[in-house]
C-alpha cells in the first residue's frame, strides 16, 4: 500500500520523519501509517509545482494536457475495484456507493475536463479608440487543493481535473482520516504521463500541512472543501498573501415535501437525501419540511423505510449504511442526538449505536426527529451524520422562512406536481443547487457551489475556470 508523500514525482518520507495512522472505521483497526506532511514538506511541494509550471507543464499545449487528463480517467476505471475497496476501507462508505458512484464519477470528471482543456478561450473586445484589445485565459498558477474525508477521491478529482485542465500545477492535501485514494491518485497521474511536480500529494493535518499551504507565498490560490469554520480560518490565513480562495463549505439543506407530491417517491428520496453516505454529505437533506396536511401519512412511510435500513459491514454489497468515518465523528453525532432530546424534539427512530453492529466500528442507527423547533440546534447546525430533523409548514410564507432560515445555502429539494409552484420556489430559495422531484444529482458538467455561509465560487462545469484561471487584458495601439 502506498503511504508516502508524493513530491516532484518521487515517493518521500516527511522531513520530520513523522507518520500518522489511518483507521478502518468498520473495524477500528489501523490500515496503514502515512507520512505526515508538515510545513517544510509543503514548501518542497510548492517548489516542485512552481518548477513544473515554469517548465514542461507550462509549455505543453492544451491538446497534449487533455490527453493526459483523459488517461487519468481511464486509469481510474482500470483500477476501479482497487480504488473502491480503498475508499470503503478508509471512509466506511458502502462498497456499492464507492464502486457505483465515487469511482466512476471521479473518472467522469477527468473525461469532462479533458474535453474542456481545449475550450478555454479569451475574447476580442471592441473599445473606444484605435486599439486592438483581447483577453488571454491563463492558469492561476500553483494551486493548493484541500479536501475533506466524506468523498475523498471524488472531491479531490473535482478539483484536480479542473486545475490541470486550466494548466495549473497542484499540491493536493487530503483529509488525515482518508488519505489512501489521494495517494493512489498521485500514482495514477504518473501512469497517465503527468510530468514530475504537476500533481504533488501531501497528506497531513489541517492545522499544519493545510495551514502551511494557505499561508505559503508561492501558492497562487487555494480551493477548500470543508467545514464553514475551516473556511473562515482560511480567509484569515489567506489575507497576508491576498490569496485567491474557493470555498465549498457546510450545509443544512431543506428537503421540502408538498401535499401534492408523489409521496412514495418523496419518502424514498427523503431517506436517500439524509442517509446516503451515512449522512456525511454536505448537501444532505438534513431538514425535512413537510406540509402539515399530509404529515402523519408521510412520516409513517419514512419511518417504515428507515427501520429497515440498519448499518452493516460496508464491504458487503448488500449493506446500505456503513460506519461513520471516525470515533470523533461518532461522538459528534451522539452529542447532537442528546441535544435534540434535551431541546424537546421527539425521537422517532434510531438515536443509538446499533446493538447488532458488525465488529466494533463507529456505526450509528439512522435517526429521525420530529417536533423540531426551527431555531433549535439540530435544525440549525450541520450534524454530518445520519440524523434527520423533521419540521412542518402550513403555507408558502412559513415555508420560505423555514427553508431559508439557516446560515447555510448549499442545496434544497422541492417535491410537488405543481410546476409553477416548483419553479417559483426554486427561484426564491437561497441555495446553490435546487432539485425538483429528485435529490442528490451531480454531473461533471453541472456547476456546483454554495450561497451564504456555504461558501463562494463554483466547481464542476466550465464555471470552475473562474477560479482555476485568470483573465489578462492586452491592448495594442493601432494608430
Ligand atoms: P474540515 O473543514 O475539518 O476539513 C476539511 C479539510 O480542511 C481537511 O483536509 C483538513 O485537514 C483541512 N483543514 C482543516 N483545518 C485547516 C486549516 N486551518 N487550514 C487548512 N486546512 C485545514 O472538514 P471535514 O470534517 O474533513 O469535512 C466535513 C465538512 O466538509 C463538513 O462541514 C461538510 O459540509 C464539508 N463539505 C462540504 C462540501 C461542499 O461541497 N460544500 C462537500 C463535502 C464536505
Amino acid at each position: 500500500m502506498l503511504t508516502k508523500l508524493f513530491i516532484n514525482g518521487n515517493w518521500e518520507d516527511a522531513l520530520s520523519g513523522k507518520t500518522f495512522p489511518t483507521i478502518n472505521p468498520a473495524t477500528t483497526e489501523v490500515i496503514a501509517h502515512i507520512a505526515e506532511g508538515g510545513a517544510e514538506d509543503v514548501d518542497r511541494a510548492v517548489q516542485a509545482a512552481r518548477a513544473a509550471l515554469d517548465g514542461p507543464w507550462g509549455k505543453m499545449n492544451a491538446a497534449e494536457r487533455a490527453k493526459i487528463i483523459w488517461k487519468m480517467g481511464e486509469r481510474i476505471m482500470a483500477r476501479a475495484d482497487e480504488l473502491a475497496k480503498l475508499e470503503t476501507m478508509d471512509n466506511g462508505k458502502t462498497i456499492t456507493e464507492s464502486s457505483r458512484i465515487d469511482v466512476p464519477y471521479s473518472a467522469d470528471l477527468y473525461f469532462y475536463y479533458a474535453g474542456a482543456a481545449t475550450k478555454l478561450e479569451g475574447h476580442t473586445i471592441p473599445v473606444n479608440g484605435p486599439y486592438f484589445c483581447y483577453t488571454l485565459r491563463e492558469p492561476l498558477g500553483v494551486v493548493g487543493l484541500i479536501v475533506p474525508w466524506n468523498f475523498p477521491l471524488l472531491l479531490a478529482s473535482r478539483k484536480v481535473a479542473a486545475a490541470l485542465a486550466a494548466g495549473n500545477t497542484v499540491i493536493l492535501k487530503p483529509a488525515a482520516q482518508t488519505p489512501l485514494t489521494a495517494i493512489a491518485l498521485a500514482e495514477i497521474g504518473m501512469e497517465a504521463g503527468l510530468p514530475p511536480g504537476v500533481l504533488n500529494v501531501v497528506p497531513g493535518h489541517g492545522a499544519t500541512a493545510g495551514a502551511a499551504l494557505v499561508k505559503h507565498p508561492g501558492v497562487d490560490g487555494v480551493a477548500l472543501t470543508g467545514g464553514t469554520a475551516t473556511g473562515q480560518q482560511l480567509m484569515r490565513d489567506a489575507s497576508n498573501t491576498v490569496k485567491k480562495l474557493h470555498l465549498e463549505l457546510g450545509g443544512k439543506s431543506p428537503n421540502i415535501v408538498f401535499a401534492d407530491a408523489d409521496l412514495e417517491a418523496a419518502a424514498k428520496m427523503a431517506l436517500m437525501g439524509i442517509f446516503y453516505n451515512k449522512g456525511e454529505v454536505c448537501t444532505a437533506g438534513s431538514r425535512l419540511l413537510v406540509e402539515k396536511s399530509i404529515y402523519d401519512n408521510f412520516i409513517e412511510k419514512v419511518i417504515e423505510r428507515a427501520k429497515k435500513m440498519q448499518p452493516g459491514d460496508p464491504m458487503d454489497p448488500k449493506a446500505r449504511l456503513g460506519p461513520l468515518v471516525s470515533a470523533a465523528q461518532l461522538e459528534n453525532v451522539k452529542k447532537y442526538v442528546a441535544l435534540g432530546e434535551q431541546e424537546g424534539a421527539r425521537l422517532l427512530v434510531g438515536g443509538r449505536q446499533p446493538e447488532a453492529a458488525p465488529g466494533k466500528g463507529y456505526f450509528f442507527q439512522p435517526t429521525i426527529f420530529d417536533q423540531v423547533q426551527p431555531n433549535s440546534t439540530i435544525a440549525q447546525e450541520e450534524i454530518f451524520g445520519p440524523v434527520l430533523a423533521t419540521l412542518t409548514f402550513q403555507d408558502g410564507d412559513e415555508l420560505l422562512k423555514l427553508a431559508n432560515g439557516t446560515m447555510y445555502g448549499l442545496a434544497a429539494a422541492i417535491w410537488t406536481k405543481d410546476i409553477k409552484k416548483a419553479h417559483r420556489l426554486a427561484k426564491e430559495i437561497k441555495a446553490g443547487t435546487v432539485w425538483i422531484n429528485t435529490y442528490n444529482n451531480y454531473d461533471a458538467a453541472m456547476p456546483y457551489g454554495g450561497y451564504k455561509m456555504s461558501g463562494f465560487g463554483v466547481e464542476s462545469g466550465m464555471a470552475a475556470f473562474e477560479f482555476y484561471s485568470q483573465s489578462k487584458s492586452v491592448w495594442v495601439d493601432l494608430s
